[in-house]
């Protein structure tokens, strides 16, 4: 990095650091020192529970330095290498442990870039000693460890609230010996057992939910606080990773909520976080008791058939204007095939109400490419947005259409994902179909390409290592990420 671009980086890190309020602290430097890397956007890694929750249980041990990485600071501008820590600017190599939380299966593409910015040679057996040990985990990991084992000394599929702790406190005991924590539940060491085996304990969510302790103005929930509410989702839809990872179900109670909030008196604004927020058993009781503290609700996506008089106004006290709802289908058939039936004629009826209720917009979500899809299916979800949008009254509506991946230990895991060609005819086909009411819907698609590429990465094996040592070495220092643009933020 040239002076004027390690000068620009410097007061880019700062004019962020000091958007940030910190309800916990944090050591810069001590008898381990590591840094805690997101492979995305700053913005997506201060919105991210997993990346938070690491960093505050490293902070917890006393000897252990803890500092963040993001390679990518803004939207669409990633850094340029020598990369340095975001709190100190100091070398990211110099650490003793560097800790990647993966998301997403799409950010195992930043491996070859981070890597060879770096000078760490991708293939962990060609690591020393005198490089940084480095540990993956995160709901990607938990997918798909067996890509990643070849590349990370250490894999934390397992939960990180019952991990990571004891996984430091060998680091500081005996050194940095990996083999010393490859018998920990949850954990798993590639050089000392050949697969991961899935741990029985798992944390207790009421006891310890995950939440902000840094929160930025800059997250995806404009800045407001964010604590996990639910894990898990006791719904059974074929093609969810959500309902296979975080099992089994676990929900926060209000009182914990309450009590979460009267230790965080400046809290306005809460981002509620669950796979499925509107199945919490204490969803409604949670809505009036934030209103009541004068607390907006920020939260993702809405179950529509759980949103009462109580709720809606309470999403309209909160001036929430637009709703997303998750239909997936506007096939009859296919929704009986994934678990997740939908009563049409009451589903336009709550659309309606939406629309009365005053909300401005109105999300639909659809996914595209499911096993078994056929035309006919296509056309009936093309009819079942037209009468959406009928429904909708003067809000508007859009519907996104992702396209189905099939994800290790779901029922769907074996069924096929449609090729590049299959996904842009489809694409192509849906469109026509939804000519007529262009005006009126807005419709918006997954990159067909990305979506080829997350395919390829939700089941590819150790072979991967191999792809991404090419790649690395490749890599020229003005061509880093030059295949993975860094997604701008959606809110
Ligand atoms: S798609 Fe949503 S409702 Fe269905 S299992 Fe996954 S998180 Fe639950």
């Amino acid at each position: 990095m040239g002076l004027k671009h390690r000068h620009n980086y410097e007061s880019l890190s700062s004019a962020l650091k000091s958007s940030e309020r910190w309800y916990t602290t944090s050591q810069i430097a001590g008898k381990i020192n590591l840094a805690v890397v997101y492979p995305n956007l700053y913005s997506l890694g201060m919105s991210n529970l997993g990346f938070l929750t690491v960093h505050r249980l490293a902070s917890s041990v006393p000897g252990i330095g803890v500092e963040r990485f993001f390679p990518a600071l803004e939207p669409e501008k990633p850094l340029k290498p020598p990369y340095y820590s975001f709190e100190t600017n100091r070398p990211l190599a110099d650490f003793d442990l560097l800790l990647f939380s993966f998301s997403y299966e799409g950010d195992f593409d930043k491996i070859p870039g981070i890597f060879s910015a770096l000078g760490i040679p991708v293939l962990s057996q060609k690591r020393n000693r005198h490089h940084p040990v480095m540990i993956a985990g995160g709901a990607a990991v938990a997918s798909n460890s067996a890509a990643l084992s070849r590349i990370f000394d250490v894999l934390v599929p397992g939960e990180a609230e019952t991990t990571l702790v004891p996984i430091l406190q060998s680091f500081l005991d005996n050194g940095l010996d990996i083999e010393k924590i490859a018998n920990l539940p949850g954990v798993w060491v590639p050089a000392c057992s050949e697969e991961f085996v899935r741990p029985k304990n798992f944390c207790n969510v009421d006891l310890e939910p995950a939440w902000s302790h840094i929160v930025s103005a800059k997250n995806a929930f404009g800045g407001a606080h964010i604590i996990e509410v639910m894990r898990g989702c006791p719904r059974i839809c074929s093609f969810c990773l959500a309902r296979v990872i975080y099992q089994p179900v676990r929900a926060v109670s209000r009182k914990k909520i309450e009590a979460w909030l009267n230790e965080h008196p400046d809290c306005r604004d809460l981002g509620l976080v669950a796979p499925s927020l509107f199945d919490h058993p204490e969803v409604e009781d949670i809505f009036s008791m934030l209103i009541e503290r004068k607390i907006r609700i920020r939260n993702s996506s809405v179950k529509w058939e759980k949103l009462n008089d109580n709720i809606l106004s309470a999403l309209r006290q909160s001036e929430v204007r637009s709703l997303t709802l998750a239909p997936e289908t506007g096939s009859e058939k296919l929704r009986a095939a994934m678990g997740k039936p939908l009563a049409p004629d009451r589903f336009f009826r709550k659309i309606s109400e939406i629309a009365d209720y005053g909300f401005e917009h109105i999300k639909l979500y659809f996914v595209a490419g499911l096993p078994e899809e056929n035309d006919d299916d296509v056309k009936e979800t093309a009819a079942f947005i037209e009468r959406a949008a009928n429904a909708a009254g003067n809000s508007s509506l859009s519907a996104a259409f992702s396209v189905f991946v099939p994800k290790n230990g779901t029922p769907w895991q074996n069924e096929k994902s449609l090729s590049l060609h299959e996904i842009k005819r489809k694409i192509r086909y849906i469109k026509e179909l939804l000519q007529d009411i262009q005006g009126q819907v807005k419709v918006t698609f997954e990159s067909p390409v990305e979506v080829c590429r997350q395919s390829y990465l939700s089941k590819v094996g150790p072979e991967l290592a191999d792809e991404y040592a090419r790649e690395a070495e490749e890599c020229k220092e003005n061509r880093l990420f030059a295949r993975n643009q860094f997604s701008t933020l959606e809110f």
